[in-house]
């Protein structure tokens, strides 16, 4: 009979196989599986849940954390495994039964009630489901508790350690200079062309060439796959099994920056010590720490000059069309700064300001200080001023997101952290590894591989995130580094 550390892990192992399952469903409903199959599957994910959610808060499970914790002789693994434990079990417990019930079923009709209000453009269809959605997240976060504002409780959720303060903070440091460089971009910017990249682009060559591409970067097909889904994502079953999805649309570069993003979360994935496979180690830490991974790699690698002198020439042997496109335009076409109103589809220095909307909007729901009724005014306002364009209408503006529909409030941030986060590990890595782009630009990433195995990947979530940044880059999560980077890419690129 299995007892202390080990009792513990088999009961995560449990745990583990029931939320396989449903990301397993999650990932078949979003590529394969037929409309017909909705119903009975929203059903067995919704009986997955339950009995998931049982046995996390189960008395048993609460014993063999304590006997766990009563049982750990300095063993750092150990310690690992029961404080992320712990943590699951607290923010499980915390929340009244009742009350997740409540969100997951409002979650559904709020869902439906925004697709709805999206397609024919009509906030009035969505926003008494918002206020509700506005409503039990603000009980939630009392439940789960917090020191000094009501946001801290839920993006805790998401990128442990973090608060509405430290937020606040890196927006406070990219707001001006991101707003100022945009500005100078569009007046006295030497104008970028990409009209090139829009066109019918065959989806089998698509499909090939962007596993070419991840392929030879260095994503293991043996123990992965990739796929079609309408909003790409990236999953896991197992560190052997990681799922990566893209699509394909008129603007080429949709699918091959896509697929790179994906793959730098799979890489992180696939680069956990398989020692720890199943448990609460394995994976990434945190949302910011996970997306700045991916943004290392869409970003940072792939649209640099280097990453493109090694690849262009085979994608011009994919796409004939494109034969005649030099390096340089290449590199500056899908560098292309414009202020637009879609946050997903936005270029790299755009980006930032689209989630500095959202931030700033739902902290103020949250307080109460914005109305729901009010947003997409708010919206409207906030995009005139960061990025000096007003949405038409609400469903390229306050409409445009799935998060809050889902309940998902103090997320966005962390899409940030990790655009941060990754020019501030790149900066690191580049110290250790001076030559990085000269092996990218032959094809070589081995070093680079090593690197982050080394300093991240290996870490799984043994460390807290703010823990394991600090730990790798000798410094707490700043702006510096990001506004360093962005700044002198960009002045080249659009020669100011
Ligand atoms: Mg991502």
């Amino acid at each position: 009979m299995a007892c202390g550390i080990d009792a513990l892990k088999d009961r995560f192992y449990d745990l583990n196989a029931l939320g396989t399952s449903m990301s397993v469903l999650h990932w078949d409903q979003q590529t394969y599986m037929p409309r017909g199959g909705a119903a009975a599957r929203a059903e067995h994910l919704g009986i997955l849940s339950r009995m998931s959610h049982e046995l996390l808060t189960s008395d048993e499970t609460a014993k063999l954390i304590d006997q766990a914790e009563g049982d750990l002789q300095g063993d750092e693994e150990a310690e690992g495994i029961v404080r992320n434990c712990r943590r699951e079990f607290e923010n499980a417990t915390k929340i009244p039964g009742k009350l997740v019930e409540e969100k997951s079923r409002l979650a559904s009709h709020a869902h439906e009630a925004w697709v709805e209000a999206r397609k024919t453009d009509d906030f009035s269809k969505f926003a008494p489901q918002l206020e509700r959605m506005v409503e039990i997240t603000r009980e939630e976060a009392e439940h789960l508790g917090y020191e000094d504002h009501i946001y801290d409780a839920l993006i805790d959720m998401y990128e442990e350690g973090s608060s509405e303060a430290e937020a606040r903070r890196v927006f406070d440091a990219i707001r001006e200079p991101l707003v100022k460089l945009v500005k100078e971009i569009q007046e006295n910017g030497r104008p970028v062309e990409n009209g090139f990249l829009h066109g019918d682009w065959p989806e089998e060559k698509q499909a090939a060439f962007t596993q070419h591409l991840v392929a030879s970067v260095g994503f293991n097909f043996d123990h992965g796959r990739q796929d079609v889904a309408p909003h790409p994502f990236c999953t896991n079953f197992s560190i052997g099994d990681v799922r990566l999805t893209t699509r394909y649309q008129r603007y080429l570069g949709s699918a091959i920056f896509g697929s790179l993003h994906e793959m730098g979360h799979g890489l992180y994935e696939q680069g956990s010590p398989m020692k720890w496979d199943r448990s609460p180690l394995a994976g990434g830490v945190s949302l910011g720490v996970h997306e700045s991974q991916s943004r290392l790699w869409e970003n940072i690698v792939g649209r640099s000059q280097a990453f493109w002198t090694r690849f262009l020439p085979d994608l011009q042997g994919t796409f004939h069309n494109l034969t005649t496109v030099k390096l340089d335009e290449f590199y500056r076409a899908v560098n292309k700064v414009e202020p637009s109103l879609i946050r997903v589809e936005a270029d790299e220095l755009t980006y930032n300001l689209h989630i500095m909307v959202r931030f700033e909007i739902e902290k103020d729901m949250l307080s109460g200080k914005l109305a729901v009724k009010d947003l997409p005014d708010a919206w409207n306002s906030r995009y005139e001023e960061y990025l000096g364009i007003t949405p038409n209408n609400d469903a390229d503006g306050c409409l445009q997101d799935v998060h809050w529909s889902m309940g998902s409030i103090g997320y966005f941030p962390t899409y940030t952290y990790g655009n941060l986060l990754s020019y501030q590990f790149w900066a690191c890595l580049q110290h250790d590894i001076p030559d990085a782009y000269d092996s990218i630009a032959r094809g070589e990433f081995e070093a680079i591989h090593e690197w982050l195995k080394d300093k991240i990947y290996s870490k799984g979530s043994l460390y807290r995130p703010k823990d394991l940044i600090e730990r790798v880059s000798g410094k707490p999560m700043e702006a510096d580094d990001y506004l360093k980077g962005v700044d002198k890419k960009f002045r080249a690129i659009y020669s100011i």
